[in-house]
């Protein structure tokens, strides 16, 4: 457990139940669109490219690619070591996440561009884990 986590502890709603359920397993859940196979993250009860209401949940590989990163140089207290990367991940299955990288040195000289890398979660309560990623084999 982080017991020094001091930022926000995300509150599940109907529509992310299941993604917070899977990420305390340490499964990474997105949802499917049942009409058109879009896959869709944030959960929500629709799809966003055909607005069909039949979507369902699936356990995602994990994997993905490093798309894009800021350094924070001076985040605020609790939000983990300074500076770090705040980073979005492009997931196999297709969906960016905003995430950060751990197991990584928090440079431009380490935080690659399209560098593969694969879920960690991080408990940060009993019921909430953080989903971030680190290189794979790195
Ligand atoms: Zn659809």
């Amino acid at each position: 457990m982080a017991d020094d986590y001091k930022g926000p502890v995300p509150v599940p709603t109907p529509e992310t139940q299941d993604f917070w359920d899977g990420a305390k397993r340490g499964e990474l859940r997105l949802q499917r669109c049942d009409d058109c196979s879009n896959v869709i993250f944030p959960a929500r009860s629709f799809c966003p490219a055909c607005a069909c209401r039949s979507v369902s949940n699936f356990t995602a590989s994990g994997k993905g690619k490093l798309y894009s990163y800021v350094i924070n140089h001076r985040p605020p207290p609790g939000f983990g070591p300074d500076p770090h990367a705040i980073a979005i991940v492009e997931l196999d299955e297709g969906p960016r996440m905003m995430t950060n990288i751990i197991d990584c040195e928090q440079t431009p000289e380490a935080l690659v561009l399209d560098m593969p890398v694969e879920v960690a979660f991080t408990p940060i309560t009993d019921e909430i884990s953080l989903p971030k990623f680190r290189p794979v084999g790195g």
